[in-house]
């Protein structure tokens, strides 16, 4: 395994802009591991599952199903899906799929692999607990729910996706509940994460905390 820097945190924290301003920083490649588990419920979805379906409806699907993360863009089955996986309904269904065993199963090993050849800035719910353990630097990255509503309010805004504030928040309060309350892999701060809260944080000043943290005893 090369050099590995995970970020994990909740959603909405800014986790997608700051590992990709890490990774370009530091020369390394980027991992949005939460993309892949967004193509598998997209690819789920496509094919009529729902989340009560069993375990071997699941696998049928999953056996067709090929996610790869490249230069930021997500194909599933060579189809780009980078945008068509950011709706509203692949927020709630990623969250509910990415519960079940088969699904972490499945994506575990393509996401262990990008850390065999480069160095690599990784970031997701778990990759600092179970994908990465032994990761040479871990962040968690925070925000209060506030801030965090806010930023997705924002960014929904900016898609021309229509949102209210509240359920914005509320969207993230449920998606929140589910991702940290789960049996497996659940989302929780790895005890030798720095902790970084960025509410009241700029860009800028989140990027030169992590930049130090893993360029002091490198
Ligand atoms: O990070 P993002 O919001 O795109 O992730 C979508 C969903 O995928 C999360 O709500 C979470 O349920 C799931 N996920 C996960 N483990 C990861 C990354 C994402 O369970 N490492």
């Amino acid at each position: 395994m090369r050099r590995v820097v995970s970020i994990d945190g909740p959603a909405g924290s800014g986790k997608t802009t700051i590992a990709k301003l890490i990774a370009q920083e530091l020369g390394y490649s980027y991992l949005d591991t939460g993309a892949l588990y967004r193509a598998v419920a997209f690819s789920l979805r496509n094919n009529m599952i729902e989340p009560h379906d069993s375990d071997d409806r699941l696998r049928a699907v999953l056996s067709r199903t090929v996610v790869i993360f490249r230069n930021g863009r997500v194909l599933l089955n060579d189809d780009d899906v980078t945008d068509g996986i950011r709706s509203k309904d692949i927020d709630h269904y990623s969250s509910v799929f990415s519960a079940r065993k088969i699904v972490r199963d499945f994506l575990l090993g393509s996401q262990r692999d990008a850390a065999s050849h480069h160095d690599l800035v990784v970031e997701g719910r778990d990759t600092t607990t179970v994908v990465f353990p032994d990761a040479k630097k871990k962040i968690f990255l925070d925000a209060s729910l506030e801030e965090r509503a806010k930023r997705r309010y924002i960014q929904y805004r900016d898609k021309g996706i229509e949102i209210s504030m509240a359920d914005a928040m509320n969207t993230i309060v449920e998606r929140d509940g589910r991702d940290a309350g789960r049996d497996i892999a659940p989302l929780v701060k790895a005890p030798d994460a720095l902790l970084i809260d960025s509410s009241n944080l700029s860009i800028e000043e989140v990027r030169n905390t992590i930049l130090d943290f893993v360029r002091k005893d490198p």
